[in-house]
């Protein structure tokens, strides 16, 4: 029955069927003769095949052998085996004298994790839809009934160039986690929340972690978008030392925003471009991303999509990644630019930054962007 409801909802594409076969676990595992067979004729053997061996190359399904009946080709049971006797068509292995064939299955690596809460921290200026779209892709789209902090601290413009800011910052932060972490447990919740961070806010969670205030604070699977933290962080001791599960630092290949954040923002630098040198990071390029892709509605969809790169990286084993890690020799050779060069672009900064409050306080962004605006595109 649950299978046909699957089939039903998956619209006559077999690739579509067995992604929801995998996102829903339906079936530990996935053969195609055995789903060619359930669906009623609807998708033949080669085409489930085909759209397995998609999701195996994605790092979503691992290969197993089945052993089968060499005359009947159903599945044999170690008992099965010992016996020499086929349990579906009678036939004996010693009187036919053919020893048992194999067949390639699939399943889910280790199982798919649950997402018990996620936090959500974001950048200077972003406010608006994407807190609700990414609230609704995560409670609706994909049955995720993870609750969603997400972390408000207003409007930060020249704050941000100064570091007696970004520390006030961290305690509101990290505060703000842990109730939220003793609210979560009052609801049965487990104490540990995956995180999404974008821009502004990969730095203040960066300090969080390092914050000795906060060492009681530990997390799951760890999104960073438009990271301004610098390229030769250690994160590694966070995840060695279990408070941190998994860090996976998306970049974007078009963003110019974190290029120039190492000019004006105290501690920051451009690993949401170069990535990080940390062995223990997962960096993985999204080409044609500039800084606010990640959070636009095409952003969302592609990443909270199933098979989509955080939905993979928030349900699977970490290590199913390795094999699309972007290059980070550039981070590797990254430093810090003299501290001379943010002192003197110190008035420039908060010019600039000041000048856009100002425009925001008139509500010219705000203008400029109703002129442009689509809705969202739910599909
Ligand atoms: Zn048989």
């Amino acid at each position: 029955l649950g299978l046909q409801s699957v089939s039903a909802a998956s619209g006559g594409d077999a690739a579509a069927f067995v992604r929801r076969l995998v996102a829903e676990a339906t079936t530990p595992e996935l053969d195609p003769v055995e789903l060619a067979a359930t669906s009623g004729g609807r998708w033949s053997e080669a085409e489930l095949q085909g759209a397995l061996e998609t999701l195996a190359e994605e790092g979503r399904l691992e290969l197993i052998e089945k052993v089968i009946c060499p005359e009947c080709d159903r599945p044999l049971d170690p008992d099965d085996l010992a016996s020499r006797r086929c349990p579906h068509c009678d036939a004996d292995f010693r009187e036919t004298g053919e020893g048992p064939k194999t067949r390639t299955a699939f399943r889910a690596p280790g199982g798919s994790r649950d997402i018990e809460w996620m936090v959500v921290v974001h950048g200077m200026n972003t406010r608006g839809p994407w807190q609700e779209e990414l609230s609704w892709r995560l409670s609706n789209k994909f049955a995720y009934s993870a609750p969603v902090l997400i972390y408000k601290y207003g409007e930060v413009r020249v704050g941000a160039l100064f570091g007696f800011r970004h520390r006030a910052l961290v305690k509101t932060l990290g505060r703000r986690v842990r109730s939220a972490v003793y609210f979560a447990q009052s609801f049965g919740r487990g104490p540990t929340a995956d995180v999404v961070l974008h821009s502004f806010g990969t730095l203040l969670f960066a300090r969080l972690l390092d914050d000795p205030e906060f060492q009681d604070l530990r997390f799951g699977r760890v999104i960073l978008a438009g990271s301004i933290v610098r390229p030769d962080h250690d994160w590694a001791r966070h995840v060695r030392s279990g408070r941190v599960e998994a860090i996976l630092n998306h970049c974007g290949g078009r963003d110019s925003t974190v290029k120039l954040a190492p000019l004006a923002i105290p501690g920051s630098g451009p690993s949401g471009r170069q990535g990080f040198s940390d062995p223990e990071v997962l960096n993985i390029r999204a080409a044609d991303y500039d800084h606010s892709t990640f959070f636009e509605a095409r952003g969302l969809a592609e990443n909270l999509a199933l098979a989509g790169c955080w939905d993979r990286f928030l349900r699977l084993p970490a290590n199913a990644f390795r094999s699309e890690t972007m290059d980070v020799g550039a981070a590797a050779q990254w430093r810090p630019p003299p501290p001379i060069v943010q002192k003197l672009l110190l008035p420039v900064s908060v010019a600039v930054l000041g000048v856009y409050g100002l425009l925001v306080g008139l509500g010219v962004p705000a203008w400029i962007e109703s002129l442009s605006r689509r809705p969202f595109m739910r599909p």
